[in-house]
């Protein structure tokens, strides 16, 4: 598990990269900076680590591609020590970035390979989430509720009520919706019954499924 020179240039140029491509958000960017993604992945894919693009992991799913990462980072607006509920853990990539952003992870992963990879692995880096569970984020995490934030990183064919009932007033949820492409989709629960909805664009997602996955 090394991080040399050589990789935290191409991360520094990583970050240029997607900031053209719009992101503004400073801690977000310097999340990004820290964060060795080359350990997130297959050494195979080492050397492309460092792309703006999204690759192969476990189970047949996917590392999302870094800008996606920090746009989703972004809408989310983290404050520290906020509640954050993060359904589809994957490679861990996303959650340490939100564990650099400050805040209390609790992450949600349905594939059983995943799950148990990437809890063994985010600590050895030293990335706490408060809870790592194995189960359908469909469904939430209602016994943590309620959550400042909710980030998906799935495409969901539609927004669950559940994680919809799940989130603080003040709070925001943050998800790409549709079946072969999706789009960016925030919602901010406004009052107890009502939630603002605001689109941001296009991205491609391997899909939210439902139920567990051994
Ligand atoms: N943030 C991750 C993205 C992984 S891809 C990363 O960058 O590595 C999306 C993940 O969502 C996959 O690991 C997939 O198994 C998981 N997923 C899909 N449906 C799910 C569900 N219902 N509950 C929890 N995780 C789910």
């Amino acid at each position: 598990m090394k991080d040399t020179f050589k990789h935290r240039g191409k991360r520094n140029h990583l970050v240029e990269v997607i900031q053209q491509k719009g992101i503004e958000d400073k801690r977000v960017l310097e999340a990004i900076s820290k964060i060795p993604r080359h350990l997130f992945m297959d050494s195979s894919f080492e050397d492309h680590a460092y792309q703006d693009k999204a690759f192969p992991i476990a189970a047949n799913q996917t590392i999302s591609q870094p800008y996606t990462v920090a746009r989703q980072s972004e809408l989310l607006e983290i404050q520290a020590d906020e509640k954050v509920l993060e359904i589809g853990t994957g490679s861990g990539y996303q959650t340490a970035v939100l564990i650099e952003l400050g805040c209390k992870v609790y992450t949600i992963e349905r594939q059983h390979e995943l799950f148990k990879k990437t809890k063994l692995f985010l600590p050895k880096l030293g990335y706490r989430p408060k809870r790592f569970i194995y189960g359908d984020g469909y469904k939430g995490l209602p016994e943590e509720a309620p959550f400042d934030k909710i980030i998906v990183t799935a495409g969901a064919p539609f927004i669950p009520k559940d994680l919809m009932a799940q989130l603080k007033v003040g709070g925001l949820l943050v998800i790409p919706v549709g079946e072969k492409q999706q789009t960016m989709v925030r919602l901010e629960r406004v009052s107890d019954k009502e939630f603002k909805k605001e689109n941001f664009g296009a991205f491609r997602f391997v899909p939210l499924l439902e139920n567990k996955n051994h």
